[in-house]
C-alpha cells in the first residue's frame, strides 16, 4: 500500500509512518513543518520507502500520484503551539479537512481522521464516553483548537452522510512517548526535560487536575487495528489511556525514573484548561479488541532514555 500521511514530521505522525514502513508500506509524509521536529524528518528520511513533501494541509493537495488510505494528523496539538496563531490551527483543522475530502472523493480512497479529547473540553462527565457532546467554551482561548477540530468531525460526517465514502474517526487522548519535541510544551515533554537539566519542574496551577497518559506504541497498535476493522465502523472512537493521575502523581512517577527528588515550581494555571480528563475505552475494547498495556513507570522510562540521547533542551 501507498499511504499519505498529513503532518509527518509530528510526533504522532513519525510514530505512524515508523509503523506503517515497519509493515512493509510505502508512505509519503507531508508537513508544513511550523511544528513538526527536524530530528523526526531526519529519522523517516533513512527509509528508501518514506518520501516527503512540504506542503500546508490548508492549500489544496498537489499531484502526488496514486495513494491508498489517507491519515490526516496535521495540526500542532501542544496548547502553547496551537494558540501560537490560532487562526491558522483553525484553518488548519477545517481547511485541512476539506481538502483531505476534496483529495479522497477524487481518489475514490479511505480518510482516517485523527480527532482529540479536546472535543469534550472541560467535561462535565467522566469518564468521557463517545456519546458525550462535550463542555466546550467557543470563544475561549482553547477554541481555535476544540472548535476546529469538533468543525473537523462535523464536516467529515456529513461528507460521509451524504456521499457514503469511507471515513474513519479516533479521539485521541493525551500520548506521550519517542519522537515528542522536547520544547513542545506538553506536561510530560516538559517535565521529564526539566528534570533531566535540573530545573524545578513547572506545575500550572495547584497540580492537582488530571490526565490520563498513553504510551505511544500502545496508541499506534489502536490506530492499526481501527485502519483494519470492519468499514462500516466509522467510529469515533477513544483511543487513550483509562489510568488517571494528578499532576502532582505524575511527579511521583518521574521522580522514581529519575531517582531523585525534584523542586516544583507552582505557575499560574492557563485559561480554560480541563480540570480532568480520562476515556472510557469500552468501544475501542469491544470494537477493536484493543486497549493500552504499557504502564506508566515502563514508558516514562522509555521516554527518559529517548530525552536523554536527545542530550539538553
Ligand atoms: N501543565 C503543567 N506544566 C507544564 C505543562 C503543562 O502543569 O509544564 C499542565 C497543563 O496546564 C494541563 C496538564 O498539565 O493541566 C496537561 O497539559 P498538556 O499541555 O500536556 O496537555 P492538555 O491535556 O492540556 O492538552
Amino acid at each position: 500500500m501507498r499511504y499519505l500521511v498529513t503532518g509527518a514530521a509530528g510526533f504522532l505522525g513519525t510514530n505512524l509512518c515508523l509503523r506503517l514502513l515497519e509493515d512493509g508500506h510505502e508512505v509519503l509524509g507531508i508537513d508544513n513543518l511550523s511544528t513538526g521536529f527536524s530530528y523526526n524528518l531526519e529519522t523517516l528520511r533513512k527509509n528508501k520507502k518514506f518520501s516527503f513533501l512540504k506542503h500546508d494541509v490548508t492549500q489544496p493537495y498537489p499531484d502526488i500520484g496514486k495513494i491508498d488510505f489517507l491519515y490526516n494528523l496535521a495540526c500542532p496539538a501542544s496548547p502553547p503551539r496551537y494558540q501560537k496563531d490560532p487562526v491558522q490551527t483553525f484553518r488548519t483543522s477545517i481547511w485541512g479537512i476539506w481538502n483531505a475530502i476534496e483529495f479522497a472523493r477524487k481518489n475514490k480512497i479511505t480518510i482516517f481522521h485523527t480527532s482529540t479529547s479536546e472535543v469534550y473540553g472541560d467535561p462535565l462527565m467522566h469518564p468521557q464516553k463517545e456519546a458525550y457532546w462535550g463542555n466546550v467554551n467557543p470563544i475561549g482561548i482553547r477554541a481555535c483548537y476544540d472548535e476546529g477540530k469538533r468543525g473537523a468531525e462535523a464536516l467529515l460526517m456529513d461528507y460521509h452522510r451524504s456521499t457514503g465514502n469511507p471515513i474513519k474517526v479516533v479521539r485521541i487522548f493525551n500520548t506521550y512517548g519517542p519522537y515528542m519535541d522536547p520544547k513542545d510544551g506538553r506536561v510530560i515533554s516538559n517535565f521529564l526535560n526539566q528534570a533531566i537539566s535540573g530545573r524545578p519542574l513547572t506545575i500550572y496551577g495547584d497540580g492537582k487536575q488530571t490526565r490520563s497518559f498513553c504510551f505511544v506504541d500502545d496508541l499506534i497498535e489502536g490506530i492499526i487495528r481501527m485502519e483494519k476493522s470492519p468499514k462500516e465502523f466509522i467510529g469515533p472512537v477513544n483511543l487513550g489511556n483509562p489510568k488517571e493521575f494528578t499532576l502532582l502523581e505524575l511527579v511521583k512517577a518521574i521522580e522514581k525514573s529519575i531517582g531523585k527528588k525534584q523542586k516544583l515550581e507552582f505557575l499560574p494555571l492557563p485559561g480554560d484548561d480541563p480540570k480532568q480528563r480520562r476515556p472510557d475505552i469500552s468501544l475501542a475494547k469491544e470494537k477493536l479488541n484493543w486497549g493500552p498495556d504499557t504502564s506508566l513507570e515502563t514508558g516514562l522510562s522509555k521516554t527518559l532514555d529517548y530525552f536523554r540521547a536527545l542530550g539538553p533542551s
